[in-house]
């Protein structure tokens, strides 16, 4: 336990992320300082290490938020966890906790809202700090490296369900199925939902299979609001895909009174809406961010009680830009984790 970590480092947009050590954190009044075991890759994360997005991350930047490890110092003040506690840094890694939002159980949309991994430092390293309010406690039926994805891809999807409104008789598209993909199913699937899975790999389209999908459409082969369409149309389409097209594709493949959700957060950030149709077909069109505390607790809680499986591939941290570039590809299976 020296004074040093490794972290991966963004010092530039679009330049590959730097190996460096660093000054280990000192916990502050209310944080704790985190020894991280395992990191998620989120495309958050690729979003951020590009400068995608309207909103740019701090620079430099260690990215993470899909962090998991032992609390192993507490600032003064902590009384939310103790050392030793296993616990999850999510992206929401700070809310003011009295406003409206705060308190009438929106806090991802809490105004002074701080982000891990984008507008103070994350989890690509061997610790971290956080506030201690915001860290969410692991329960020990669930394994790190399977924590890891459940602290961003499994609460994100969870909620989306959640806002899709899917009910049994509903038939649910999925359009990505990567890492929040993978679970978006699974979770459509437990709410009882009829699910159709989206994506332009087969590969992808054989473990939403596996995961329990009804149908699978491969967008590079077939038009998906084609295929869905003659499925009797989605009740509700999740779209998490890094392309607007699937945006597009996904709100043509809606019944009447479907809803779409948009959770992917693709860097040329627009789709086109006919006001015609979105009228006549009384068609609803609602965003998605992360999930609260709650719904990371429900979404340990699922996994602790084996509904859930989550799927991912070990890497050492040295690889993260290998592993950015396999992400884009669309060639890494489901997540990837860090081991740190
Ligand atoms: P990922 O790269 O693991 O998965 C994306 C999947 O989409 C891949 O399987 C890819 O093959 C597929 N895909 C790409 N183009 C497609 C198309 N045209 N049609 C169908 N499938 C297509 O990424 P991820 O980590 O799952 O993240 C997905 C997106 O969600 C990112 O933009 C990320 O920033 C965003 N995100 C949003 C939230 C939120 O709260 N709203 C939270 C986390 C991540
Ligand atoms: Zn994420
Ligand atoms: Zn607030």
């Amino acid at each position: 336990m020296g004074k040093w970590m490794k972290a991966a480092v963004v010092h530039e947009f679009g330049k590959p992320l730097r190996i460096e050590e660093l000054p280990k954190p000192e916990p502050g009044p209310g944080e704790v300082v985190v020894r991280i075991e395992a990191s998620g890759l989120c495309h958050t994360d690729i979003h951020a290490a590009h400068g995608d997005w309207p909103i740019k991350p701090k620079l430099p930047l260690i990215p993470g938020h899909e962090g998991v490890g032992i609390v192993e110092s507490c600032g003064a003040g902590v009384t939310e966890v103790k050392e030793g506690d296993r616990v999850a840094i999510p992206w929401l890694g700070y809310a003011c906790g009295v406003c409206e939002y705060c308190v009438s159980g929106w806090e991802t949309l809490c105004e002074s809202q701080q982000n891990t991994g984008y507008t103070i430092d994350g989890c690509y390293a061997e610790y971290a700090r956080a506030s201690a309010r915001y860290v969410v406690k692991v329960p020990k039926e669930v394994d790190p490296f399977d924590a890891a994805p459940l602290t961003c891809a499994g609460v994100t999807t969870y909620k989306a369900v959640k806002v899709s409104g899917a009910r049994p008789s509903d038939l649910v598209a999925i359009f990505g199925i990567g890492g929040l993909g993978h679970l978006a199913l699974q979770y459509a699937k437990i709410a009882g939902a009829t699910v159709v899975a989206v994506d332009l790999f087969d590969e992808k389209l054989e473990l939403a299979r596996e995961l329990g999908a009804d149908y699978t459409v491969n967008a590079r082969e077939e038009n998906p609001a084609e295929a869905i369409t003659k499925l009797g149309g989605a009740d509700a389409a999740i779209v998490v895909a890094v392309s607007p097209k699937a945006f597009e594709q996904a709100y043509q493949a809606l019944r009447r009174g479907g809803r779409l959700v948009l959770v992917g957060l693709p860097a040329e950030g627009f789709v086109r809406l006919p006001i015609f149709e979105t009228v006549l077909r009384g068609i609803q069109v609602v965003g998605s961010i992360v999930g609260t505390r709650i719904d990371l607790a429900e979404t340990f809680e699922l996994h602790a009680l084996g509904r859930t499986r989550v799927v991912y591939e070990k890497r050492p941290l040295e690889m993260v830009n290998e592993c950015f570039e396999a992400v884009e590809q669309g060639k890494a299976k489901a997540r990837i984790v860090f081991q740190v």
